[in-house]
């Protein structure tokens, strides 16, 4: 393999590194088997930051290979060789938390601000994951005095990861943090728009100890790079983050080739609600954070805004003044709370969910419009009165336009609440506890946040009912995901001799 170098940047912020481009495996940055190249784009601008090495499935192949060759050997260290290779990583990433904020910000133009709040929860979660290495316990169990009978937690094996461009760095860390904790090596393939950060971290995975052959990096397309990834027979686990549609593909492709243990963290549309008697101003600053945090690129966005109606026309009233005073623009500006979209598609995308909301006859309240001629950067843009068959009421929109709705009853509200096919997160807003245990007990959604909203934490688990995925990921439930059981049964015998 020949190994490619770096190419030098030097960010809008002043910040400056060394960017790999190659592909990454057996711990060295290399060329790819065809020799094709990919573009690597600024959302921000529209300017091209590099070229990287493109995989497709013979790289596939060869990243497998080493993964395969590394499984051996980390799956049987002891936990603690783990554990002190994840938190030297954890200290690197801390050190250059800066570059890999930059990093973000350029290629997937997410606002400094926002990427730092991925970077916090990134160093936090593969700490954590050290921490878990010596959690991988079985139980011994109770049969009776004839056996020994007990349990063992063993890794998969080689694990195909295939993750999105809304958050690059924290999808690589919920992905890689829980596999290499459990003695499984990994094949990640970043999303084109944003493969920058996944190579860059892999960089400081090398400093970090983590030995040959236990992380592959192969950017390519989804199409090929990715379903040779979910068909490979030596990859024994596929975990996917991104749409519900492709989400179907990874199912399909699993079932067809090895029958791969499948996780997804798929799309939603996810209900925040306001009862009357919620607070008005942290409810307002709760509803932004739901719905305009990384540029509305969010899984679990709260995209679908309920208002009570005695407290609907203050609400609104006050949600527009925050709204529109929130600042959008260069990703690297200080105070700007809202970057770029990430790709030029998606930008396409939800301008025509705008205008399919005006046509269809939900009311703007703010917002619906482009900003600027270069960069795609969007206005907040909020519809109220919004009817429950409204395309933009069922529809992923994934940017930047919340659609809000009014209703009378706590009843009422959960059902509507409930009328999707997704079931990732929820949100409830009132100051009376009986109503948010008795309201968050019956929202169908993995994560219910009350009186907050986007509220990640690494120790708590994430993940979706219904169309919204199988599995979760963060918090101890990550580790379910990587692991398999084996049962170990010992007949005893008694002898008197
Ligand atoms: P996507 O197509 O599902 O892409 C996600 C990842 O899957 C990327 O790495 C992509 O590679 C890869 N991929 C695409 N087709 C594949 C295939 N046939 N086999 C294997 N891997 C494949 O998502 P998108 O098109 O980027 O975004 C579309 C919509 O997905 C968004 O509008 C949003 O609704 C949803 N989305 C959800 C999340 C989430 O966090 N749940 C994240 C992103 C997007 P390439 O990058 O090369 O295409
Ligand atoms: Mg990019």
């Amino acid at each position: 393999m020949t190994t490619v170098p770096s190419v030098h940047i030097k960010l809008p912020n002043g910040v400056e590194y060394d960017q790999p481009t190659g592909l990454f495996i057996d711990n060295q940055f290399v060329a790819s088997s065809s020799g094709k190249t990919f573009p690597v784009y600024s959302p921000s601008t529209e300017e091209k930051i590099c070229d990287l090495q493109e995989a497709d499935r013979d790289d596939v192949e060869i990243a497998t290979q080493s993964a395969y060759k590394a499984f051996k050997k980390w799956s049987t260290v002891e936990p603690k060789v783990r554990a002190t290779a994840l938190l030297k990583l954890a200290d690197l990433i801390e050190e250059e938390k800066e570059t890999l904020k930059a990093i973000e910000a350029l290629d997937n133009g997410k606002s400094l601000f926002c990427a730092g709040f991925d970077v916090g929860i990134v160093i936090d979660y593969i700490r954590s994951c050290a921490g878990y290495t010596n959690t991988i316990d079985g139980r011994t169990i109770n049969t009776g005095d004839t056996h020994l009978s007990y349990t063992r937690r063993e890794p998969l094996g080689v694990c195909g990861q295939i993750i999105p461009w809304n958050f690059p760095l924290l999808m690589w860390s919920w992905k890689i943090g829980p596999a290499l904790a459990t003695g499984n090596t990994v094949v990640l393939k970043p999303a084109s728009a944003t493969p920058l950060s996944a190579l860059y971290a892999a960089s400081l995975a090398v400093k970090a100890g983590i030995p040959p052959g236990v992380i592959q990096i192969v950017p390519g397309s989804g199409r090929k790079c990715g379903d040779a990834i979910l068909r490979h027979p030596l990859i024994k686990k596929i975990a996917f983050t991104g749409s519900t549609a492709i989400g179907r593909d990874v199912m399909i492709a699993a079932a067809e080739s090895n029958l791969k243990k499948v996780t997804l963290e798929l799309g939603g549309k996810s209900p925040n609600i306001v009862f009357n008697d919620a607070d008005l101003d942290t409810t307002v600053q709760h509803l932004i954070a739901g719905i305009f945090f990384n540029s509305g690129e969010v899984c679990c966005a709260g995209s679908r805004i309920y208002v009570q109606e005695g407290i609907y026309d203050k609400l609104l009233a006050k949600f527009k003044e925050e709204v529109e005073k929130l600042k959008v623009g260069n990703p690297f500006e200080e105070g700007v709370f809202q970057g770029a979209q990430t790709t030029p598609d998606q930008f396409e995308s939800v301008l025509s969910y705008i205008e399919k909301g005006k046509a269809e006859g939900a009311k703007l309240l703010t917002g619906g419009n482009r900003i600027g001629n270069k960069g795609y950067f969007l206005e907040p843009t909020v519809f109220i009165d919004c009817d429950d068959d409204h395309t933009i009421v069922k529809e992923e929109i994934f940017g930047p336009v919340a659609a809000v709705c009014k209703f009378k009853y706590i009843d009422e509200v959960i059902e509507r609440a409930n009328n999707s096919e997704y079931g990732l997160a929820s949100g409830i807003h009132t100051t009376d506890i009986n109503k948010a245990l008795d309201v968050s007990q019956r929202l169908e959604a993995g994560i219910c946040w009350i009186n907050t909203y986007n509220d990640l934490h690494h120790q708590v688990p994430f993940g979706g009912y219904k169309e919204s995925g199988i599995g979760r990921e963060m918090g101890s439930e990550a580790l379910d995901n990587y692991t398999q059981i084996k049962a170990v049964r010992i007949k005893i015998t008694r002898k008197n001799e």
